[in-house]
């Protein structure tokens, strides 16, 4: 007789939770065609570009109410869609957790192993070498280069003194001629006569 004296309804709380955990994964399911997984992100990539913090630096740009946000000023951010207001910012930004996220990337970081790091060693070193060539060649062609010039300004100046040279002489033996006429010799007769 005594059957139900409370008029409250009882829920039949293990059903309902089996009930709501089938409405997720359906509508899980529905979303992406298949049923749900957990997404698989790629690891931490390095940056393969540079920043471009200063290209809009000291500049007046006009903005009216029509004006897409990518051109509003400020950083803009073409993979999440937003601005940001300053370069620290921008950069906190593009190294955040949400840009990643939309870069499909997590924020995990793959370990590297000895060989990797005696490889990119190896690189690094080459690479300096290279550089160091490099700067020895073009520092050899410059010294060519300037011995080059040095030689052709001493070539140069011999030259000038030869003629120097003959255009004296010529000078001096005019002098001892006029002096001849004159009655008096010159520098080269004194020193002949002793
Ligand atoms: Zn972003």
């Amino acid at each position: 007789m005594t059957k139900n004296l409370d008029f409250r309804r009882k829920w039949d709380k293990d059903e309902y939770e089996k009930l709501a955990e089938k409405r997720l994964t359906e509508e899980r399911e529905k979303k992406d065609g298949k049923p749900a997984q957990p997404v698989k992100r790629e690891l931490l990539r390095h940056r393969d570009y540079k920043v471009d913090l200063e290209s809009k630096l000291g500049k007046t740009i006009v903005i009216t109410k029509t004006t897409p946000q990518s051109e509003m000023g400020g950083y803009y951010c073409n993979v999440c869609d937003c601005v940001v207001k300053d370069s620290i910012n921008f950069l906190d930004h593009i190294n955040g957790k949400k840009h990643q996220r939309n870069l499909g990337m997590s924020m995990r970081v793959e370990r590297s192993t000895l060989d990797q790091v005696k490889k990119r060693f190896e690189v690094n070193k080459k690479k300096m070498e290279e550089k160091q060539k490099d700067y020895d060649f073009e520092e050899r062609m410059k010294e060519l280069r300037e011995e080059e010039e040095k030689a052709k300004a001493y070539k140069k100046e011999k030259q000038r003194e030869k003629k120097r040279r003959a255009e004296e002489d010529l000078t001096f033996e005019e002098d001892d001629e006029m002096a001849a006429v004159m009655g008096f010799s010159g520098f080269g007769s004194t020193k002949k006569s002793h």
